[in-house]
């Protein structure tokens, strides 16, 4: 099956062939036909299914279906929002890609950034907006975007914002946007919150699914290693240089064990950089561009820093501290084998996380394979640390949304802490 029996214009397939796409994917396929028909979808996708593109074209395709105004006298048609910046700034890159040849402009919002070059974007008109909501609702009550000709609301990586705890500026959103519209809902697992926000907002949606929600990507490899915690680095540093990895990103639980770690692998050798929230926008953009193209050989990060990054034919993802909360391991190990290529997932496994182990082999229903590497054996003699009473550890059996707020919300605006 190829793309052009999915329904989609000349100048679109144009763009699609120049990307380097033969096939589309799962849900490209069960999406694409389905949201050009007007419906309401609710799709379970996780990263790296190509997703992006399955909400993108068709949309694309709507748009276009109407001529589109000039210049300033452009409507925003299409808002598309995002949990954090990093995915706002892919999903516009592929907006661009695949509207090369379409007359439609967009612009892309952000915290974390000047608001003044966005409001000048917006002042010259645009047909697309793909924004996270804490900017996209400072822009609106700076009566800087008018939200009241949108006809295609896409909300990305849903159960991502619900964990960052912006349903309450998704309400207000929604209370800006026509009655009338079309709505698509994706995420890639489907808790009760974000079937009581599906209830919302889509109407009689069409439900696509593709890898099972809450279910890893068949394509990952993945193993845990055992090992003490105070033998962590040492172990990371070994791996990396015994198997001679050349692109690994690595995730640690905070900021400071990210710098932290990025400092002593440079150190010993293995060009490394960090992105987590305390690192100004530009920062994360330069050590994103020099991960991609190879200048740095780590990337260290933290849960949300790394959410949604894209990065081509990933090989290793590293877990240098399982999560908190079980579902970002999925969202982790979704940063490898992506559309359909290999990948290769290691967590460094103490006996502090044991229970967090177990929780996420009930989530994806598998028995990890643990590979014990000789010289890193765990010291049977060091027993685990008495539970924290307080925090996201003991909440994690509760639901999402407060789950997601004691990690995230403390009264900050998430946009920003990205
Ligand atoms: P996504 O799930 O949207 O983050 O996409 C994951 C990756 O798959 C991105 O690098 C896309 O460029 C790529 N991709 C999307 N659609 C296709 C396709 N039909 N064929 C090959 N690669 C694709």
């Amino acid at each position: 099956m190829s793309f052009t029996t999915l329904g989609l214009s000349e100048p679109i397939l144009r763009a699609i062939k120049e990307t380097g796409y033969i096939t589309p994917t799962p849900i490209q396929k069960q999406a694409i036909p389905v949201i050009l028909e007007g419906k309401d979808v609710l799709a379970g996708a996780q990263t790296g299914t190509g997703k992006t593109a399955g909400f993108t074209l068709p949309i694309l395709q709507l748009l276009s279906d109407i001529p589109t105004q000039k210049g300033k006298g452009r409507k925003v048609r299409a808002l598309i929002l995002t949990p954090t910046r990093e995915l706002a700034a892919q999903v516009a890159e592929n907006v661009d890609a695949y509207s090369k040849y379409l007359p439609f402009s967009h612009a892309v919002i952000f915290g974390g950034v000047g608001i003044n070059p966005q409001k000048a974007r917006l002042k010259k008109g645009v047909d697309i907006v793909i924004a996270t909501p804490g900017r996209l609702l400072d822009l609106s009550g700076q009566k800087a975007i008018n939200l009241s000709s949108v006809e295609y609301l896409v909300l990305d990586e849903a159960d991502r914002m619900l964990d960052m705890g912006f349903i309450h500026d998704i309400k207000k959103i929604l209370a800006l946007l026509p009655k009338k519209r079309q709505s698509l809902l994706f995420s890639a697992t489907f808790s009760k919150d974000i079937k009581k926000l599906a209830d919302t907002l889509l109407n009689s949606p069409v439900l696509i699914e593709v890898a099972r929600a809450n279910t890893t990507t068949s394509q990952v490899k993945q193993v845990v290693y055992p090992v003490d915690k105070s033998r962590k680095r040492e172990l990371i540093i070994h791996l990396i240089k015994k198997n001679n990895w050349k692109q690994v990103l690595i995730f640690t639980r905070t900021k400071h064990g990210a710098n932290k770690l990025s400092e002593v692998l440079a150190k010993r050798g293995i060009t490394s950089a960090a992105i987590h929230g305390n690192k100004s926008q530009g920062a994360r953009t330069k050590a994103l561009a020099n991960f991609k193209n190879g200048t740095v050989r780590t990337l260290v990060a933290t849960d949300i820093a790394a959410r949604g990054i894209d990065i081509d034919q990933l090989p290793h993802v590293i877990n240098f501290e399982l999560p908190n909360v079980p579902e970002d391991y999925i969202h982790r190990i979704g940063r490898t084998g992506r559309a359909g290529r290999e990948g290769e997932a290691a967590s460094l496994v103490c006996i502090d996380e044991k229970d967090l182990l177990r929780d996420i082999e009930k989530l994806i229903k598998t028995k990890i394979e643990k590979i014990q590497i000789e010289g890193f054996e765990p010291d049977p003699t060091i027993k685990p640390e008495p539970k924290k009473q307080n925090g996201a550890r003991n909440s994690r059996n509760k639901n999402t949304r407060s789950r997601g707020q004691n990690r995230y919300s403390k009264g900050n605006r998430s946009n920003t802490k990205s």
